[in-house]
């Protein structure tokens, strides 16, 4: 039996994996302690730092497109390359590493990695000794990576509550059967007819 309180912190990490960047704060304001206060907290990159990670020529050598402008100053999650001055949070650092897990079920690397995050330390915070709901999360889709689905009608990732679910709710489900239906009923409505054209043509038999 799954545990009630760990099945709800998945969905709060598939709402999270499903977020638009300008839907970051709203998550933080009704989860405030979803994650470590820490994974909020604006940071920017070392000016030490003399390159970019990955500069537009480094880029452009595997085939990434070059960032519009380097000089960004907020996160472009749509890239993942961080330039000196660039502010960024570890909510944003982290998302499209759980988006990934949703592909590749979960491997006990990453999800080492991510949990170990909430500690504090690896990013030289205090050491943070608390257990977070995100944590539980990422422990239960270890166990059981089934259910981390995408859904084939809306395309958008979710928790499954049994094995064999499919669809992420009951309106993608409904709306598939419909379609399904419809095409069911056309499908059977051109074999009626062709059979009807059969028996007028054919005559009566001896
Ligand atoms: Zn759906």
């Amino acid at each position: 039996m799954v545990d009630k309180n760990q099945l709800a912190d998945a969905e709060t990490l598939v709402r999270f994996a499903n977020l638009k960047p300008n839907d970051f704060e709203d998550f933080r304001q009704k989860y405030p302690a979803f994650f470590p206060p820490s994974f909020w907290v604006p940071r920017s990159l070392p000016q030490r730092m003399p390159e970019p990670r990955n500069p537009p020529e480094v880029m452009a050598r595997v085939g990434l497109p070059e960032p519009q402008n380097p000089k960004q100053t907020e996160w472009r999650p749509e890239h993942q390359n961080l330039y000196i001055g660039d502010t960024f949070t570890l909510a944003n650092l982290i998302q499209p590493m759980i988006q990934e897990m949703w592909q590749t079920k979960f491997p006990l690397k990453s999800v080492i990695v991510l949990i170990g995050l909430g500690n504090g330390t690896a990013l030289g915070d205090e050491l943070d000794l608390e257990a977070y709901p995100y944590q539980n999360a990422l422990m239960l889709l270890r166990d059981e990576p089934w259910r981390a689905g995408f859904c084939p009608k809306c395309g958008t990732r979710f928790v499954k509550t049994k094995p064999r679910q499919v669809f992420c709710s009951d309106q993608c489900f409904n709306v598939n059967r419909k379609a399904y239906q419809k095409k069911n009923w056309e499908d059977r409505g051109d074999k009626y007819r062709k059979n009807a054209t059969k028996r007028k043509s054919g005559g009566k038999k001896p």
